[in-house]
């Protein structure tokens, strides 16, 4: 339902809190973090009000300069704390707002091949598949358009690997999603509003793009992986 990311040069816990925060109008059933600290990926999550989430964070705080968080408003899988994103497997992290329509054929090929699934979600085969795609070789980028390759239905994505630490990825296709530009740090918001606190100059990926933000700025890519350029654009959202 709400997706935030922040790559920068300092914490970033509380901060991506605060954004959730500016999204909660959108409702929601659970909330959950994820950063890479020290080259270790970690997530706090909670059921309910995001409240849960920061007394949870309070007595084990996450420390790291990149994360990813998500407020959930669940469509497969019942809103418990397990089936809260972000969703982890094998190094890999995962927020998804919308639905992966061809999600349970996914599931049904994975678990075949050994793949066992952790939550009743349509979200856990995108990090499923990343996570394969990276078993078989291919690198963090080439892992990303293999998987947008495979998947259907209306996404925004937002993903980090455990291998590499200084990289948000993500991509677009129907829920909005957009980039923001900081100094020394790069956003990722669902709505222009989250990332108001951070910046007011950003950037909307459209439908089919994908996008790989670092701290000095983010490069968009077509579905076919070339490179695009989009509009930078001063947000009207209230600070
Ligand atoms: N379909 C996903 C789930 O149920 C994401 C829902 C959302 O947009 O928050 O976990």
């Amino acid at each position: 339902c709400g997706i935030v990311g922040i790559v920068g040069d300092r914490a970033v816990s509380e901060r991506l809190v605060d954004a959730l925060k500016r999204l909660e109008y959108r409702g929601y059933d659970s909330a959950g973090v994820a950063t890479i600290h020290d080259g270790k990926l970690e997530r706090r999550r909670a059921e309910g009000k995001l409240v849960n989430l920061e007394t949870r964070l309070q007595a084990e705080p996450l420390a790291g300069n990149i994360g990813i968080a998500h407020t959930r408003w669940a469509t497969h899988g019942a809103p418990t704390e397990n089936n809260a994103h972000p969703h982890f497997t094998d190094g890999v992290a995962v927020v998804h707002n919308g639905i992966i329509e061809n999600f349970s054929e996914i599931k049904d090929e994975l678990g075949g091949a050994g793949a066992t699934f952790k939550t009743q979600t349509d979200t856990e085969v995108v990090a499923q598949l990343l996570a394969k795609y990276r078993r078989d070789g291919l690198g963090y980028r080439e892992a990303m358009q293999a998987m947008l390759r495979r998947v259907t239905g209306a996404y925004a994505l937002a993903v980090i690997f455990e291998d590499a630490p200084d990289t948000i990825m993500a991509a677009r296709s129907g829920p909005p999603l957009a980039v923001g530009y900081g100094k020394g740090e790069m956003f990722l918001g669902s709505d222009a509003i989250a990332l108001s606190p951070f910046t007011n100059e950003i950037t909307y990926l459209i439908d089919g793009d994908w996008a790989v933000l670092n701290r000095d700025g983010v490069e968009i890519l077509d579905h076919d992986g070339n490179r695009v350029e989009r509009p930078r654009q001063v947000s009207v959202a209230a600070a």
